[in-house]
């Protein structure tokens, strides 16, 4: 029995059906499994010329925010073809067309262009396009195919235009898959470094208000800086309001470690900057960060001896608008450029560093002695009550010296009340001058001086004593009479476990002094006596 030629026909029909259902699907199947936009954009090319026997193939994907399709990717053209290649939309047949979401030609039957003027005005011809199939996803238009004329001549048949329309929704929908799962990883990026970042400045913020003294603090916040731009170096420059100038507080990361101790500890003065006056004075003036990736093109640089500095942001610390000095951050560790990135996190990083900073230096102020610019009585005596506290855990000594300066009043009497103010400024630089970095002196009131000496046994604070008793008695100030002390030294634990005691007994030691004659270091030996007060100095 042989078979009618329509009923062949119409199954050689539906084989091929079949056969173009079954590319379809894995197609499909193979292309919702990238996402790498640029493969992905490859292999649908790929499908494409692998299915039809087509000329030059070109993808163009819609944009939203400009209304364009862009060029994303090429087969059989000339690698000339623009790589960002892009024509918008606008009103006209030509688009009138694409959305139609069908495939369309865009040659007549003759080959002649059918939208010449736009065309010729959007560099159209060099994709030698035959036929345009608009990706549609629902009515969303997500891209754009075009097929160009074919070797072997001719245009495309109808299985062909309708393999493309069968095509396009599987293309669209896989390329806006890829898309948005490009979009919510760049997200899920965003939003991991936007938390790690907050994390680094919660705790930032949270230390810096567990650190009240100045010193340490301006450490912690450079640290923190050089850390969040992953640079090599840094400082710190507060303004000095008395000298008008920009002066380093902290540094880190040189190479000379002893250079930076020196300048960290203030025996050694960098060079300072008048407002206005190189990238900091800029800065400070301006109250505007400045990033330099090249300083050496940069005229407003001065490179100093101590550092050599590639590249370098300047992030000015404000308080209520005003500035009160500047972070320095400079050369990053792997040699590039500092980011938009760098300079926001340093921009928060001073926002928090300026209002803590200004916080310590009204606090340094408020427990600062304006004449002798030592620590007043009461700051020592909380320091000392924590010390007690440290020394009573970890059986350490502490002593206490009580010191006052001898015939006091005469040198107000004979030379005048300024002359007295020099000599204690005099004195109290000699103490400071002279004692270690874990003690402390505190200008107690009137002539009258404190020393509080961790982990100092009473032996050990006799020789420190009498060490600062020499260094005054030996001190020779310009125009100004010379001056001794007389001190009175109480040990913890075994002249008294509290403070007032202590006091009270280091107290009674310097009255001893003073009746012993005077210009001499006492330690207390017996149980502390009733407070009195020296007599009055015969004049
Ligand atoms: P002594 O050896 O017994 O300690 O004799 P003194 O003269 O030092 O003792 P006294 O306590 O009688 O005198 C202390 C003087 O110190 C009295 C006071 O006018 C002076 N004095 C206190 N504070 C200041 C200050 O800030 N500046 C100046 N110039 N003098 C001060
Ligand atoms: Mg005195
Ligand atoms: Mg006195």
């Amino acid at each position: 029995m042989s078979t009618t030629p329509d009923l062949a026909a119409r199954t050689r029909q539906l084989e091929r059906q079949v056969f173009d259902l079954n590319s379809l699907l894995t197609a499909g199947r193979a292309l919702h499994n990238i996402l790498n936009p640029e493969k992905l954009y490859e292999v649908l090319l790929a499908i494409v010329a692998d299915k039809i026997n087509a000329g030059p193939l070109a993808l163009f994907i819609y944009g939203e925010p400009t209304h364009s399709c862009r060029l994303v990717k090429t087969l059989r053209l000339p690698a000339t073809t623009a790589p960002d290649f892009q024509f918008p939309f606008e009103e006209g047949l030509l688009w009138q067309n694409v959305l139609q979401d069908a495939p369309f030609a865009v040659t007549s039957t003759s080959g002649e262009a059918l939208f010449d003027r736009v065309f010729a005005q959007h560099q159209l011809r060099q994709l030698c396009s035959d036929v345009w199939a608009p990706l549609f996803l629902k009515d969303q238009l997500i891209g754009l195919l075009t097929l160009g004329n074919r070797p072997t001549g001719g245009g495309y048949d109808e299985a062909e235009l309708d393999f493309l329309k069968q095509f396009a929704p599987t293309a669209a929908s896989s390329i806006n898959m890829c898309h948005l799962y490009v979009k919510r990883n760049a997200e899920k990026e965003e939003l991991s470094r936007t938390f790690r970042q907050l994390s680094m400045l919660y705790n930032i913020s949270r230390a810096m208000t567990h650190i009240s003294d100045l010193k340490q603090l301006l450490g912690y916040i450079l640290d923190q800086a050089i850390g969040a731009a992953n640079a090599k170096k840094g400082s710190i420059m507060l303004y000095n309001q008395e000298k008008d100038q920009l002066e380093v507080s902290v540094i880190e990361g040189l190479e000379n470690q002893e250079t930076q101790d020196k300048i960290n500890s203030a025996e050694l003065a960098c060079r300072t900057f008048k407002p206005g006056e190189g990238v900091a004075g800029q800065v400070f003036a301006s109250g505007e960060p400045l990033v330099l990736n090249s300083v050496n093109e940069n005229e407003q640089f001065v490179n100093a001896a101590t550092s050599f500095v590639e590249s370098i942001v300047c992030m000015p610390m404000k308080v209520h608008g005003e500035v009160i000095g500047v972070i320095n951050v400079t050369n990053k560790c792997d040699g590039s450029a500092f980011t938009d990135e760098d300079v926001n996190l340093l921009n928060a990083i001073a926002d928090q560093a300026a209002v803590a900073i200004n916080k310590a230096q009204l606090w340094e102020l408020s427990v600062t002695d304006s004449l002798t610019g030592l620590h007043i009585r009461r700051y020592l005596l909380a320091r000392l009550n924590d010390e007690l506290r440290r020394a009573q855990r970890f059986g350490h000594a502490l002593s206490v010296i009580m010191c006052d300066i001898d015939h006091f009043k005469s040198v107000n009497d004979n030379h005048g009340h300024e002359a007295g103010d020099k000599v204690l400024q005099g004195v109290a630089r000699t103490f400071r001058q002279d004692v270690r970095t874990i003690d402390h002196v505190a200008r107690y009131g009137g002539e009258e001086f404190m020393f509080m000496l961790v982990e100092t046994d009473k032996r050990s604070a006799i020789l420190a004593g009498d060490r600062m008793r020499t260094r005054v008695a030996e001190l020779k100030l310009p125009n100004l009479p010379a001056v001794t002390v007389s001190m009175g030294i109480a040990t913890f634990p075994e002249d008294g476990t509290e403070i007032a005691q202590l006091v009270r007994t280091a107290d009674a030691a310097l009255y001893e002094a003073k009746n012993a004659g005077r210009d001499r270091v006492v330690a207390a030996s017996a149980p502390p006596q009733p407070l009195t007060r020296p007599p009055a100095p015969a004049s």
